[in-house]
């Protein structure tokens, strides 16, 4: 075991895993949607790993780190051939907490599945309850099916949360429909503020639309206060009168990273200490528990003292 910490007595002790680089919607805030993305933003179509080759080395990690929870997301995971198999290898290793992070595109007829693998909890990314609104964002349809994959996934016993990214001039207008929504169900949801990754690396903002703003927005429908942060946690949140939780992910206006405690690993095979690196070290064929150390060294070392600074690597490769 690796008794890792930096000087901000950071650990890891999260994983995630993207499984797969891939993608069936084509939201404009991950991808630009033109042939470029390829060369500007390190997408590759080098060929991921299998559910062995992934569970092998999530075995090692586990070996050194003792984590404590792996969410699998991707590119869209649900997307991923040997999705079960994965799930039920990590579960096998001891590890408990499971969760995914998903578009819910696909999700009504694997719900169950998910379930019984061992999936606890679900973030299902939602940024429009709008169907032209959605496939502004998406450039793709099918809200109605998303819709139904999070009863499907309710039913099942899952733990469901939704993630909203909130850009200026596109779906700002959406945060009260996306609330409502997520309040009749008794869903717990998230507006996150737009980050500057990959084709957005240095351009983020022309969309950004702060916690401040979405807080104005909610107010004018809403009364809340603030409740504490737990550690570690990426969202800030607040609780209206009538009870009703809701969060926001402010990487911009009130970064986290002081107590991150996340390592990803990419579908093939490389880990990251922090998501404005995107420097892979890889960490297929490790022989030696020192080997390991070394790499996850390096990856502590990734992590930025205060603040998101933004990478040009797109969340598709290296996994939101
Ligand atoms: N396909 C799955 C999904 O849509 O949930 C998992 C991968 S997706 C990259 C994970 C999360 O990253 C989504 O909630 C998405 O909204 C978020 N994301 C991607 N790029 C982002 C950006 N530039 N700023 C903020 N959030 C982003």
């Amino acid at each position: 075991m690796v008794e890792l910490r930096d000087d901000f007595e950071r650990k890891f002790k999260t994983l995630r895993v993207s499984l797969i680089n891939t993608c069936n919607l084509g939201c404009v805030y991950c991808t630009c949607g033109t042939e470029d993305l390829k060369e500007n933003h390190i997408l590759t179509k080098e060929k991921g790993l299998s559910a062995d080759a992934l569970s092998a080395i999530i075995s090692q990690l586990h070996h050194s780190l003792q984590l404590e929870t792996v969410r699998f997301t991707g590119g869209e995971p649900l997307l991923y051939k040997d999705l079960i198999k994965i799930i039920r290898s990590v579960k096998q290793l001891g590890i408990d907490d499971l969760k995914i992070t998903t578009n819910g595109l696909l999700l009504e007829n694997i719900a169950g599945d998910l379930a019984k693998a061992g999936i606890k909890s679900m973030n299902v990314s939602l940024d429009a309850i709008d169907e032209d609104i959605f496939f502004k964002v998406s450039r793709r349809s099918g809200i109605h099916r998303i819709l139904k994959g999070i009863d499907k996934a309710i039913e099942s016993g899952i733990d469901v949360k939704l993630n909203s990214v909130v850009m200026k001039g596109l779906n700002e207008s959406q945060i009260l429909p996306l609330l409502d929504f997520a309040f009749k169900r008794n869903l717990k949801i998230r507006f996150l503020e737009i980050m500057a990754m990959g084709h957005l690396f240095g351009e983020a903002d022309k969309h950004f639309f702060s916690q401040d703003e979405i807080l104005a927005v909610i107010n004018s429908q809403h009364q809340f206060q603030k409740l504490s942060r737990t550690s570690s946690s990426t969202a800030n949140y607040w609780q209206t009168i009538e009870g009703k939780v809701f969060g926001i992910v402010a990487n911009e206006s009130e970064p986290f990273c002081g107590d991150c405690n996340r390592l990803r690993l990419d579908s093939l095979g490389n880990i990251y200490g922090c998501l404005s690196s995107n420097f892979p070290i890889a960490v297929t064929n490790i022989e030696t528990e020192d080997e390991l150390a070394n790499k996850l060294q390096i990856a502590m070392w990734q992590k930025q003292s205060l603040k998101f600074t933004g990478s040009n690597l797109s969340m598709l490769n290296i996994g939101g």
